[in-house]
């Protein structure tokens, strides 16, 4: 995964760079990251044994700010996949105009083979080994796959203990009562459902929400989220899908009633609750594959990456293509929606609004006054319809994609960012 992350996520910059006004030097400045820290990490199990784990941590690029990335625990992982996903942060970060640069981090382990005692001492050695290469002014962690508030908790304690002082700025991603803010649930699926209605009344599709139908793949917090916005602002959310396949119904799916079967069942089903009674509705159970080529006007994949592809893409009928999920769509596939007319929406965009209210979680930390729930919405829609509108502006002036438009923005400010230094043209005495 890690490879064709980092050679899409090149491919996508080298569209870019012909668009953006960036210098030689910044470009060579993001061909290597900044540094990588390799660790290993001694865990004493439940059974007495000392087990030893690789652990990594890499800040690629800190031109704009403190470099900012969650911690993945995966057996997968390794030094190449989080330098690539470092990587990646670095422009969304940009995109999303934080001041932050790229980081990730992570452990090569199965989590699920661990007691809560194990993992809460492996958390806590990963603390340790890395302490002096994050902090809040340097680099800030959160949570990624397989690692969740309570282990940012553990974390952010072990930081404090090491550094003898209460830094909640450190880590985003925190439980509330530790200092997370208010909103980071829900933050994805927020920003995403911004950039929708900033774009939809531009795409001529806005006749009414009631006539504007949804596809949903993947139904965890960034999919079952969104469903559930969409379903509350009117929109028809037609069909969902989870690892094991979807439900589509034509008229409709009451997304509340479908959440609350799943969270209760852990299944599946187009279902109406009144209280906690839930009755089946007609429906039909579709494929993944399915889902993806229903007539709707919306498509939103949030569930993995590469499931729109060069072998589906002619098939995909939807108007509008709104990545929720890290790189669903391959370039071939890009290519291909492209020809077709169907705008894709770029994930460094409509997933921004996680690491966005992460941003806010380490804002309200530093300034130690904590905002409203309101508060954070209202600053999350402000930052994702500004940016969305750049974006779309950038598309429209250049005759680009909304991906490749993306990726210009991004350049364009951390080329800035570089330039602000001073490149060769200051020094050679060419700078104005
Ligand atoms: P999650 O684990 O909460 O949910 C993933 C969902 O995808 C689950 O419903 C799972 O059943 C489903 N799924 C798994 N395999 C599938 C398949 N083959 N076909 C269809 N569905 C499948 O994860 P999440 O946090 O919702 O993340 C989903 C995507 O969004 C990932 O690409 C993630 O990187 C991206 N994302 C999430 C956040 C966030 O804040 N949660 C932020 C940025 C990006």
């Amino acid at each position: 995964m890690s490879e064709s992350l980092f050679s899409d996520a090149s491919q996508r910059l080298d569209e870019a760079l012909a668009y953006a006004s960036i210098s030689e030097e910044a470009i060579e400045r993001l061909k290597l990251p900044r540094s990588s820290l390799k660790v290993s990490i001694p865990v004493r199990m439940d059974n007495g044994e000392l087990r030893i784990f690789p652990g990594y941590r890499v800040r690629y690029d800190d031109t704009r700010g403190p470099t900012k990335g969650g911690i993945r625990f995966h057996p997968d992982v390794s030094i190449d996949e989080v330098q690539s996903l470092a990587f990646w942060m670095t422009f969304k970060c940009a995109v999303a105009n934080l001041p932050f640069g790229g980081g990730k981090g992570g452990i090569t382990v199965d989590p699920k083979s661990l007691s809560p005692f194990e993992l809460e001492r492996l958390s806590r050695g990963y603390i340790d080994a890395v302490a002096d290469f994050i902090g809040p002014d340097v680099d800030i962690p959160a949570p990624d796959v397989y690692t969740n508030e309570m282990i940012m908790g553990w974390m952010v304690d072990q930081y404090g203990i090491i550094k003898r002082q209460i830094a909640p700025a450190v880590i985003t991603g925190k439980p509330l009562t530790m200092g997370g803010s208010l909103g980071r649930d829900k933050a994805t699926a927020m920003g995403a459902f911004f950039t929708m209605e900033a774009t939809l009344p531009r795409l001529g599709l806005s006749g009414s929400p009631a006539t504007t139908t949804v596809a949903v793949q993947g139904f965890g917090n960034a999919g079952a989220i969104i469903a559930e916005l969409l379903f509350n602002a009117g929109y028809k959310v037609v069909a969902v899908s989870d690892s094991q396949g979807g439900i589509y119904r034509r008229e409709g799916l009451d997304i509340p009633s479908v959440r609350q079967f799943k969270d209760s069942t852990r299944a599946l089903k187009a279902v109406y609750c009144e209280g906690s009674v839930c009755n089946a509705v007609d429906h039909e159970t579709i494929t993944n594959e399915e889902l993806l080529a229903l007539d709707v006007d919306i498509l939103a994949p949030a569930a993995l990456e590469n499931q729109i592809t060069a072998s589906n893409a002619r098939d995909i009928k939807a108007r509008a293509v709104y990545e929720l999920a890290n790189g669903p769509t391959t370039p071939e596939a890009d290519e291909i929606l492209r020809g077709r007319d169907v705008v894709v929406f770029p994930d460094i965009l409509v997933n921004a609004g996680g690491v966005t209210v992460s941003y806010f979680e380490w804002v309200q930390n530093r300034q130690g006054l904590y905002w409203t729930l309101d508060e954070v919405n209202q600053r999350l829609k402000q930052k994702m319809v500004e940016e969305t509108e750049r974006i779309w502006d950038i598309a429209q002036t250049q005759g680009i994609s909304q991906r490749t438009a993306a990726y210009v923005h991004a350049l364009n400010r951390i080329g800035d960012a570089v330039q602000a230094k001073g490149t060769k043209s200051y020094f050679t005495g060419g700078g104005d």
